[in-house]
């Protein structure tokens, strides 16, 4: 592919999801790097999966924002990606792909788990959204816990964790030597992603409370005042996690597989 060919794809993806206010203005900017580093570095095999978990998500992220409109109050986002959202979903994939071309190594599968994590997450937070039922504390699952809240997780949020992780893994059957086994250990590690991420989310992420409304929340600012850490870390954001939990899936496919 010519560097103008690779150029112009990057542009087209990003004037698209912009013109959809899929992205922020500062998110766009940060796609369309991410895309020239995946197609230099990889080609455009590794644009169809990015691509379709990009799309797909915001898509979700726009119903669900549809029958939980309170759930920007408690996130820390709104549906509109933005330069640290595309950074946290597609940092740690991009940097497998660059490794691959500097180690001069087969990355594709490893770059799809770490996606396919990404994609479970935000598809099990989505549909838990929309679906969910009744959702409980992963650390007490005995504990009811407010819809929305990281560290909680429902039936329906683990289900669309699944399928999220599937419609990343779907794109290794595009490789000769792939099979249906070796994507469903990409689909299986994909949506470990989502364990580790409600894990994580319910233990050290940074939880404060608001003392103008009484609610708990992870903004940093709630109601036009500063709110108040009352447990995990103030710097482990949800962003942050976004980069752990797919960090570690890899790693744990890595050792396993
Ligand atoms: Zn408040």
């Amino acid at each position: 592919m010519t560097h103008l060919t690779i150029i112009g794809i990057s542009l087209l993806i990003v004037i698209i999801s912009y013109y959809f206010r899929f992205l922020s203005l500062s998110g766009s900017l940060a796609t369309f790097i991410l895309a020239e580093i995946l197609l230099e570095a990889g080609g455009i095999k590794f644009i169809y999966p990015i691509l379709s978990f990009f799309l797909l998500s915001s898509i979700l992220s726009k119903i669900s924002k549809k029958y939980f409109s309170f759930g920007d109050e408690i996130l820390e986002k709104g549906s509109r990606r933005d330069h640290l959202q595309v950074i946290a979903n597609g940092g740690f994939p991009g940097m497998i792909v660059l490794s691959g071309l500097l180690l001069n190594i087969e990355v594709y599968n490893l770059y799809l788990v770490s996606l396919a994590a990404a994609a479970a997450d935000t598809w099990s937070t989505e549909i838990g959204l929309i679906y969910g039922r009744n959702p409980v504390r992963i650390t007490e699952p005995w504990k009811p816990i407010q819809k929305g809240m990281s560290g909680g997780v429902s039936w329906q949020g683990f289900s669309g964790g699944i399928l999220g992780s599937f419609s990343v893994a779907v794109f290794s059957l595009t490789q000769n030597q792939s099979t249906i086994l070796s994507m469903s250990f990409i689909v299986l590690f994909g949506f470990l992603g989502t364990i580790l991420d409600s894990y994580i989310g319910a233990t050290v992420q940074g939880l404060y409370d608001c003392h103008e409304c009484g609610k708990r929340t992870e903004r940093k600012i709630h109601c036009n005042k500063k709110t108040n850490l009352i447990k995990g870390y103030g710097f482990i954001t949800n962003d942050v996690v976004n980069i752990l939990s797919p960090a570690l899936s890899t790693l744990f496919y890595v050792l396993v597989i």
